[in-house]
């Protein structure tokens, strides 16, 4: 293939521009962009070479290297993975696969801080290059092909790109970055580069080289030598007992992984025996990340078989309502020879999400039910952040819904947060049994509900349920130790032994001497309703609306109406 130009698809030119023109904090990132884009490559070559372990060719041996030329300014990141053949540079870096260019954008044009880091979460890492280089070039030859089929990417990082096939003896990708006047004094520093690895890339599974320097007295600079050096320490981090990881290699772990810069709410560290035996590292972010509500997204859960990546595939290995978990998963026992579809299937995986579900459960709970206030007030931030999507949780997981119920929170007319139901049992009233609950948009509108004039009359407590999901959710949990849940706007409320006989027979007095107007006005609603009552719900209101048992709630039926059904 001569050379030939390529134009960028739409999006990628508009992450470009933002790219080049926008982000001035956190520039260096686009090292660790790279280099754990190498990381990957590398991990994919491993993978393929379970079954054809021809791909090594003569290079067994997994690394990156990165070096620079101060004349040329030049800064080069190399590795001998995976490849890339004509066809997929020009997918993979001309193109973006991935939904959530738009919020990219538009969380990168409200970010005062044009925080480079963002690029990261996002998954364009690549083009993060671009923050420093005016062009790119990038040399690559996919493992198994022959040498006269590697490939030139070079872009300026404008409108266009240009292909063409190169001989490339070794496998592997170079990315050469051709760095800008005002960037090439800060970033061709082996010092620089060498702190920048080790701030992001330590626990990569793979070992970074640099160019060994020594001093040059007579220069009076350091100068290169020609031997190579390990500049990160390239040991994973979960394989190493947890009585010698202080807490603070924890949280850098974390940051690496999560590209989040805070440090995580809680983690767990395991090494789990039996049946199945695996390792476990296991974070809480503290935060809820821009996508929490794409149920499809790429999962924060990686599977390694014995070091080998092997999947990060989100529903086999963590539950739906888990997307917020990051980690990592490395079996000891698991086959690396079979493909990733049966694995999803095997027995195995299956049980590692069990005991993975259970374990995050028990960080919660332990948080939940805590003395202490630090974790009480933890518990109650995870909560304000996931909560919602835990409940989700109740109506998917039925082998963990109790356990679910006892950490599920709530607004009540007794406090504006953190009501859980045994909160709520323990102040039920004498002869109290049922949970009374009320679902609408907002906690002012559960507020100033009609429909709860009796029960504050009476000082009964009743849930306020204000999460799109709570509807869902209710129709999936119907108690709670032996106590029914029950809408206080749904048919005639049973107040049950709450009720005194006294209110009971004035309502009885009351319809018999109402009939005729109940008969006038069920006459004049017609179809609009089925039934009109006298109630003893109300205190201060005349009037208000109900449904039957088992049918839709109001609040879902508004719900319906607005996403069009
Ligand atoms: P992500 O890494 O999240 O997929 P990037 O923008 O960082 O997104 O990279 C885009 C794609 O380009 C990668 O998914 C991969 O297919 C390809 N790629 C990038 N760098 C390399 C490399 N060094 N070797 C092989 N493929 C690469
Ligand atoms: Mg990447």
């Amino acid at each position: 293939m001569s050379k030939q130009t390529h134009s960028f698809q739409a999006e990628v030119k508009q992450i470009l521009h933002l790219v080049t023109h926008s982000l001035y904090s956190n520039k260096e990132i686009f090292l660790r962009e790279l280099v754990s884009n190498a990381s990957d490559a590398c991990d994919k070559l491993r993978f393929e070479a379970l079954n054809n372990a021809a791909l090594f060719e003569d290079a067994p041996n997994l690394e990156v290297r990165v070096f620079f030329d101060k004349d040329a300014k030049t800064l080069t990141i190399r590795d001998n993975g995976i490849g890339m053949s004509a066809e997929e540079a020009a997918a993979n870096l001309g193109t973006i696969a991935k939904s959530g260019t738009r919020e990219f954008m538009a969380k990168l044009e409200g970010d005062q801080k044009k925080d480079a880091n963002l690029i990261g979460q996002f998954g364009v890492g690549f083009y993060s290059g671009f923050i420093v280089a005016d062009r790119i070039t990038v040399e690559t030859r996919r493992a198994g092909l022959p040498a006269d089929q590697g490939v030139r990417w070079s872009s300026e990082g404008t409108g266009e790109y240009e292909l063409e096939t190169i001989t490339k003896p070794t496998r592997g990708t170079d990315i050469v970055l051709h760095l800008r006047d005002e960037e090439a004094s800060d970033f061709l520093s082996t010092w620089k580069l060498k702190s920048i690895i080790s701030k992001y890339s330590d626990h990569l599974n793979l070992p970074v080289l640099m160019e060994k320097e020594t001093w040059d007295a007579e220069k009076s600079e350091q100068v290169k030598t020609d031997e190579w050096e390990t500049v990160n320490k390239a040991a994973a981090i979960w394989t190493r007992s947890k009585s010698d990881i202080t807490d603070s290699e924890y949280q850098d772990f974390y940051k690496q992984i999560s590209y989040d810069q805070a440090a995580p709410l809680a983690y767990t560290h395991n090494r789990v025996e039996g049946r199945s035996e695996y390792t476990q590292l296991l974070f809480i972010p503290a935060k809820a990340p821009f996508d929490l509500w794409n149920r499809d997204k790429r999962g924060g859960v990686k599977l390694y078989v014995k070091r080998v990546f092997i999947m990060d595939d989100a529903e086999a290995l963590m539950p739906t309502y888990m997307r917020f978990v990051k980690g990592v998963i490395d079996s000891a026992d698991l086959p690396l020879n079979v493909s990733r579809e049966l694995l999803q299937e095997s027995r195995d995986v299956k049980a590692i999400r069990e005991g993975s579900t259970k374990r995050v459960l028990s960080m919660l709970e332990g948080l939940a039910n805590s003395e202490e206030a630090a974790d009480k007030e933890k518990y109650a931030s995870f909560w304000k952040e996931f909560g919602a999507v835990m409940k989700e949780g109740v109506g998917e997981d039925h082998t963990n819904q109790e356990r679910l119920a006892k950490l599920l929170r709530f607004a009540s007319t007794h406090a504006d947060e953190g009501v859980s139901f045994a909160d709520y049992v323990s102040r039920m009233k004498e002869g109290q049994d049922a949970i009374y609950y009320i679902t609408a948009d907002s906690l002012q509108g559960a507020k100033t509900s009609p429909q709860l004039e009796i029960f504050k009359k009476k000082g009964i407590e009743v849930l306020l349920l204000t999460d799109r999901v709570d509807e869902w959710m209710l129709s999936h949990l119907y108690e709670f130790e032996g106590h029914s849940l029950q809408s206080v706007a749904k048919g005639a409320v049973d107040l049950g032994k709450l009720q005194d006989e006294e209110e009971k027979k004035k309502a009885e007095e009351a319809a018999e001497a109402f009939k005729p107007v109940l008969e006038r006005l069920k006459d004049s609603l017609k179809e609009r309703a089925k039934d009109v009552r006298v109630t003893t719900r109300l205190v201060d209101s005349p009037a208000c609306l109900v449904v039957e048992d088992g049918d839709m709630s109001a609040h879902l039926a508004r719900m319906l109406k607005q996403a069009g059904q």
